[in-house]
């Protein structure tokens, strides 16, 4: 809707999305987008929105706000003047929790939030930035994944807010798949994609010949796979080609590849791509089991959770953090939709168990590798993940020591 407006030229630039899509929330109930217009072209701005082409019907238009239905759900437009932006965003942005603690605040310091508008004895109080509103609460800046209601006001007191893993902070994707299992795209076009995103490093991940996928990789392919991925590193510049493969972990807990066949890869993920089948003593064990084993060296998707749908395994969490730091095993946020598992709060336990973490778009074609990971960074934002948690923050030469340690320790 937001590409729409533009188009159309309905305040272009001046809209975007609010409420739990910018918090990262793993499950989005209604989209609430926020343009920052003045006042005297609310109504033009509102109608002009109301009108356009994916709209099928109008729910309600009030001052400041419109709600539309679309084929793909149901959109609310709120319009605020440049003046009030950092407030309104704050105001729109949410959580309730969060928006609820700084009114009390706001209340102590002789002030009123409601509305989308900060007063002091009815008269408003300009805030055009975010960081302003809070400077004006005594605050730093709270950043939209963090704001829930729970512990982020108090950590903002005391000044131990995390500093944020961002996209920025990304040098590589250690999870893709190409067309040699069921990605879309060659080798070749997943590595210039991850050029163009500024990655220094892409590891190219296909599916073992026994997993739950339409497409995969049997070990007889892999000496050949390796013969085009050297083609493509010869003729890729500035960036570093991993060989390697998301292996399945089998039923009882041992590896869908034998270990001549893994020791050639230079990265190895494990993960678990059944349903269920198992109870969660049972599915932790075979995760100890791939976690223990010297050539696995990230634990993908742990919890098989699809937000929205299902949690995921009850898995014994603590029992494969104490695992996963004792060998040396990174485990993932993955940012395929999908998936966005570990979710914030699992990821936040686990690195306070001292795990490193590995956060990666697991895309299956190029054009969903920038968006995916820009999920999985959200997802770990959300579990206040700094950046020196993550693995793939590290220089390519770090990601390779740390996989090399783990293979000395075994052998
Ligand atoms: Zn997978
Ligand atoms: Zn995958």
């Amino acid at each position: 809707m937001i590409r729409e407006a533009r188009r159309a030229g309905v305040a272009a630039d001046a809209i975007s999305a609010v409420g739990s899509v910018r918090r990262f929330a793993p499950a989005v109930g209604d989209v609430t987008l926020l343009g920052i217009v003045p006042s005297k072209r609310h109504t033009h701005v509102l109608a002009a929105f109301a009108r356009l082409a994916p709209v099928t019907a109008v729910v309600s238009q009030e001052a400041s706000s419109v709600t539309v239905e679309t084929a793909r759900g149901r959109i609310t437009l709120y319009v605020a003047p440049p003046d009030d932006a950092g407030t309104a965003f704050v105001w729109h942005t949410g959580a309730r929790g969060h928006v609820a603690h700084l009114q009390r605040r706001a209340e102590r310091l002789g002030l009123r939030l409601a509305e989308a508008r900060l007063t002091r004895d009815g008269a408003r109080i300009a805030c055009a930035s975010e960081p302003e509103f809070y400077a004006t609460l005594n605050l730093p800046y709270i950043a939209p994944e963090l704001r829930s209601g729970d512990e982020e006001i108090t950590a903002a007191e005391a000044g131990t807010l995390p500093r944020l893993v961002s996209e920025h902070h990304i040098r590589g994707d250690l999870h893709t798949h190409s067309s040699w299992s069921d990605g879309r795209n060659t080798i070749a076009d997943m590595v210039s994609a991850a050029r163009q995103l500024g990655y220094e490093y892409i590891a190219i991940t296909d599916h073992s010949e026994r997993a739950w996928s339409s497409r995969k990789l049997a070990a007889a392919d892999v000496d050949r796979q390796r013969e085009e991925i050297d083609r493509v590193r010869a003729a890729a510049r500035g960036i570093e080609v991993l060989h390697g493969i998301e292996v399945d972990i089998m039923l009882d807990g041992s590896l869908d590849f034998d270990d001549e066949t893994l020791g050639r890869f230079d990265i190895v993920l494990a993960s678990l791509h059944d349903h269920g089948g198992h109870d969660g003593a049972r599915l932790t064990e075979r995760y100890l089991r791939a976690i223990r084993h010297p050539l696995v060296n990230v634990i993908t998707h742990p919890t098989n959770r699809s937000p929205g749908l299902s949690d995921g395994y009850a898995l014994e969490f603590d029992a494969l953090w104490a695992a996963s730091v004792d060998t040396g095993t990174a485990v993932e946020i993955d940012g395929a939709p999908g998936h966005l598992d570990l979710d914030g709060a699992l990821a936040r336990r686990a690195v306070a168990a001292g795990v490193t973490l590995a956060v990666d778009s697991d895309s299956h074609r190029v054009d969903a590798m920038a968006r995916q990971m820009q999920f999985g960074v959200g997802t770990a934002r959300r579990g206040w993940i700094e950046p020196r948690h993550v693995l793939n923050t590290r220089a390519v030469a770090d990601v390779r020591a740390f996989i090399a340690r783990k293979r000395a320790r075994a052998s």
